[in-house]
């Protein structure tokens, strides 16, 4: 995910039902742990990954399931989904 500051970005909650977030890469599991809506969250220390699709960034990378990072909120553009 790049770090333009002029993009206007949502929070998407993964802990949510109506929000389809299933596979997260490692990347964007540890940007959104930066931010300060997860703190005091971390992630499962046994995770089993797999290449797939992210669904926050959309890219084939190794992804685990979003409760392996503790169902985190992440930080999403505006026109994500
Ligand atoms: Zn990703």
């Amino acid at each position: 995910m790049s770090e333009d500051k002029n993009s206007e970005y949502k929070i998407v909650d993964s802990n949510r039902l109506d929000v389809e977030v299933s596979w997260v890469c490692s990347d964007c599991a540890r940007a959104a742990l930066k931010l300060e809506i997860n703190q005091g969250k971390r992630f499962f220390s046994i995770m089993t990954m797999h290449e797939d699709i992210c669904d926050i960034c959309k890219s084939r990378k190794s992804v685990a399931a979003s409760r392996c990072f503790g169902r985190l909120k992440y930080r999403v553009p505006k026109n994500w989904k």
